[in-house]
């Protein structure tokens, strides 16, 4: 029997992006709201047992299904069924999101320069916060950095493009800067991200300053990534967001 926590919703579409990355769709159930950057709580059910994990969402709190991305790892007691998902099979969904990596935790500094710090799936939680009309009202400067191992794993690149294109009118202005770390791609940086605001090259490509008065930076993915890049924004300066008060905000993926 499934816990009455859960609701259940059917997968709609899914999208491979490589061996290890794909995305899917599930039908949103009406009573399911959320801000963009909060994760759901996502069930398969395994010989009658519930498998749980945390999702970051990918759509927008405005539309009618949710989309996450997926990382798969190997022999991973969930990706590892996941990855086998078709369409029109049951995932369960817990009935409220969770999570605390959304804009509105900010009081102090007032927004106005948003930098928003990704290592693979973990540019899931801002494609949401960028297709939130809120997110381009408040902010001046928004900058999004995604950093991947190769080429491949760059996913959502034309829904990057295309909601540039959507909000080119808002007052905020996009800056995409991507990383690809074990490759050479013309376009894309490739070196990690500590190292990169160590010798201030994100700022120089970026056309915008880190600055304890204006910016909100969050971070979010690898952990190892989520500490270094912490470390290197604290030694120039930037302060923990706690209470409403300071530049940074993380959430690590495991
Ligand atoms: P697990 O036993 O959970 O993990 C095994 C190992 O796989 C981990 O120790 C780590 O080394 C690696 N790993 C786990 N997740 C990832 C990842 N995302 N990318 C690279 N390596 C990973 N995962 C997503 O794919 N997309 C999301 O949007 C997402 N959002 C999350 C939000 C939160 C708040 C948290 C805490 C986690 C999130 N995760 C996300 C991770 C997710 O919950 C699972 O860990 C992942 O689905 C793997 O589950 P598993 O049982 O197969 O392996």
């Amino acid at each position: 029997m499934i816990d009455e926590k859960f609701l259940a919703t059917q997968v709609i579409s899914i999208h491979t992006w490589s061996d290890t990355l794909f995305s899917f769709t599930v039908t949103r159930p009406d009573s399911f709201r959320f801000t963009a950057g909060q994760f759901a709580r996502i069930g398969i059910l395994v010989d009658g047992e519930l498998i749980v994990r945390a999702y970051s969402v990918v759509s927008s709190p405005y539309d009618e299904y949710l989309e996450f991305f997926s990382i798969v790892v190997p022999d991973g007691a969930f990706t590892s069924r996941l990855q086998h998902l078709q369409l029109g099979d049951t995932l369960y969904i817990e009935k409220v999101p969770y999570g605390f990596l959304t804009l509105a935790r900010y009081q102090q500094p007032a927004p106005q320069d948003l930098w928003l710090l990704a290592t693979g799936t973990g540019v899931a939680p801002f494609i949401s916060m960028l297709q939130d009309f809120k997110t381009w009202e408040d902010y001046q400067h928004i900058i999004l950095v995604y950093s991947v191992r190769t080429a491949q794993e760059l996913a959502y690149q034309d829904k990057i493009a295309e909601i540039k294109a959507l909000f080119a009118d808002e007052p905020a202005k996009l800056t995409f800067i991507p990383i690809v770390t074990r490759e050479v791609v013309q376009g894309a940086l490739n070196q990690r991200l500590p190292q990169l605001i160590a010798s201030g090259e994100l700022e120089r490509v970026a056309e915008l300053k880190f600055d304890v008065t204006r910016s909100h930076v969050m971070l979010c993915g690898n952990p190892q990534m989520v500490e270094d890049t912490k470390e290197s924004l604290k030694a120039i300066g930037l302060t923990m967001n706690r209470r409403g008060e300071g530049n940074i905000a993380v959430e690590n993926y495991w």
